[in-house]
């Protein structure tokens, strides 16, 4: 038997598989998976009880994906316990949402650092409406809504008819949305390693399509984005549905659908929340995209 030293496997792909040709035995325990770090808490809009099972579920139908979960409280953001271990993990996914507790000034302070220095970050759906004050949090997310967000949080950030990125100053409310509906995803970026492979146009939903998102809006790429119709209460703009950016070395991938359970088990969601947790993590995308995307069924 050979040993193949040297070679690193991202992921263990089963003992089966270990036997390549000619006997060649690839090292098992250089093995490594993507430690993923789900954080959620109590908010005010939407079941994180229901949406991080789903999520933690997502992840783990990949092999490469190793997903651990983390719940704050008020009580232990109050008294300064609240500490999960940033550093132990290769990304961090938000689903943190409205009116989610102010984390302790240690704990946000231990979270800067580990993104400034090349954390990978995961913002999913009302995870851009919590924390309106916290500075840093804000430039990670990029932009967010509601919590009282203003002119004062930043730029409205949308694709207007000519295809060119808006930052636009004007006063008003940041974040809006109209009645669930089906929408088109169109791919703004598609070289971008989240995107690539995927269809230029992609239909997603009944689900919230978020308008009026505002914020530090620094160091971002708006991936893809979707047309908010005035017709459904919307903006007649272009709004930016998943995102990309980057603070210090750190990354995020930031995507605004999903509301609930439903809306995370369609094809559309399921794929670029992996692919975009594994980019987050790495800032490479080996996952590919399913023939029959976004079609695919997720049980
Ligand atoms: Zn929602």
């Amino acid at each position: 038997m050979v040993r193949l030293s040297g070679m690193k496997r991202r992921f263990f792909i089963g003992a089966a598989a270990l036997v390549g040709f000619g006997g060649v035995v690839l090292a098992e325990e250089e093995a490594e998976q993507i430690k993923v770090l789900i954080l959620d808490g109590p908010q005010g809009a939407h079941k994180y009880q229901e949406t991080t099972p789903v999520m933690k579920e997502i992840l783990e139908k990949l092999p490469i994906f190793k997903v651990a979960h983390s719940r704050s409280s008020k009580e232990a953001c109050a008294d300064g316990t609240y500490k999960p271990d940033f550093q132990s993990y290769d990304v961090i996914v938000m689903n943190e949402g409205y009116g989610a507790p102010e984390w302790p000034e240690t704990t946000k302070k231990a979270f800067e650092k580990y993104m400034a220095e090349g954390g990978g970050m995961v913002t999913y759906h009302a995870a851009n409406n919590c924390w309106p004050n916290w500075v840093e949090y804000n430039k990670m997310t990029g932009v967010g809504g509601w919590g009282g967000r203003n002119e004062k949080s930043g730029p409205y950030l949308y694709i207007n008819d000519k295809g060119e990125v808006v930052r636009d100053e004007s006063k008003g409310r940041g974040g809006s949305h109209g009645p669930q509906h089906e929408f088109d995803v169109v791919v703004r970026k598609k070289e971008h390693p989240v995107m690539k492979g995927l269809p230029e146009t992609f239909k997603h939903g009944p689900d919230e399509l978020y308008d009026k998102l505002r914020g530090p809006a620094e160091n971002i790429e708006i991936l893809a984005s979707a047309y908010s119709s005035k017709e459904k209460k919307g903006t007649g703009r272009h709004e930016p549905v998943l995102m990309a950016i980057s603070y210090g070395k750190g990354r995020i991938f930031h995507t605004v659908i999903g509301h609930h359970v439903k809306q995370m088990k369609e094809g559309s969601f399921v794929t670029t929340f992996q692919r975009g947790t594994e980019w987050a993590a790495t800032g490479k995308v080996t996952i590919p995209v399913p023939k029959d995307f976004p079609n695919q069924k997720f049980e």
